[in-house]
């Protein structure tokens, strides 16, 4: 037996990273997983193969978190496709570090729109089949950078401070509904977004971390199980905190 047997889990950016750890472990957990992704094609499908292999139920879609319309018609298709939706991870983000005075309108509105709209634009378009079924589990995937800020990430913070914010309210707004919405908030998670940055400055992270590791996408993906499923049903309207103590 599963965890999340008999759950609908839908899933946005999760052709690589993090997103692609948490469909693989819903689906070793038994979720039927649906999950997005943008441009990469070939590894969606890759991946949609491989959590298909065993028997498992998956499939991918081509959708940006970031456009409203897109997001009525991906819950739509789901729906069609497989009944329900019973928990939605925004998990889909991009970052566009700079300091403030060189950072451009369009890095704001593009960091804005995909980080933190995105979460609006799903949450609304699930609160309809989560409403007709009385339960449902919303995940938003925040950052230890909403809560403490960094330099150069003015754009990143705000919208991961946002999704704090907006899972407060979710929570209360839809609580008396049994539908539960919780953040995550990772620290230093070794992925390609985290590829890109200064070697030594990632050695300095990990020096600073009490765990004395970065993070393994598999260790967010584990927590998102634990709040997409029935073992976290008196949590609601919290951030947890995945960072091997970064940020205490
Ligand atoms: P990643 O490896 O860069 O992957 C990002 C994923 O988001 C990709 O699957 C990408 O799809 C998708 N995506 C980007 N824009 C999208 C859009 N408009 N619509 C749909 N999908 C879109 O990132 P990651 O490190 O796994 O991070 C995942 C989440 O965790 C993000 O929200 C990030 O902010 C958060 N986080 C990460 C860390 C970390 O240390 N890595 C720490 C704290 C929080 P395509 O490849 O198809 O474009």
């Amino acid at each position: 037996m599963g965890l999340l047997d008999n759950k609908v889990v839908l899933i946005t950016g999760a052709s690589r990273g993090i997103g692609k750890s948490i469909a693989e472990i819903c689906v070793q957990q038994g979720a039927t997983v649906a999950f997005t992704y943008l441009s990469s094609e070939q590894k969606a499908r890759d991946l949609e193969a491989e959590l298909t292999a065993n028997g498992g139920v998956a499939k991918g879609f081509r959708s940006d978190a970031s456009k409203f319309e897109d997001a009525q018609a991906l819950v739509d298709a789901v729906v069609e496709a497989f009944g329900t939706v019973d928990v939605l991870v925004n998990n889909a983000g991009i970052t566009r570090d700079t300091l403030l005075m060189r950072m451009t309108e369009e890095q704001w509105d593009e960091v804005i729109n995909t980080n933190l709209k995105s979460a609006f634009n799903l949450t609304k378009a699930v609160q309809k089949p989560m409403l007709k079924a009385r339960s449902g589990s919303i995940i938003n995937m925040s950052s230890v950078v909403g809560v403490k800020g960094n330099a150069g990430q003015s754009n990143y913070a705000a919208s991961k401070a946002g999704l704090i914010g907006f899972t407060k309210s979710v929570a209360a707004e839809l609580g008396s509904r049994n539908i539960r919405c919780n953040a995550i908030a990772p620290g230093f998670i070794e992925t390609e977004m985290t590829e890109v940055l200064d070697q030594d400055v990632v050695a300095s992270w990990r020096n600073s971390i009490p765990l004395k590791r970065g993070g393994k996408p598999e260790d967010v993906a584990n927590a998102t199980v634990f709040l997409a499923s029935d073992l976290s049903a008196y949590i609601t309207g919290q951030t947890l905190h995945v960072c091997g103590g970064m940020l205490m």
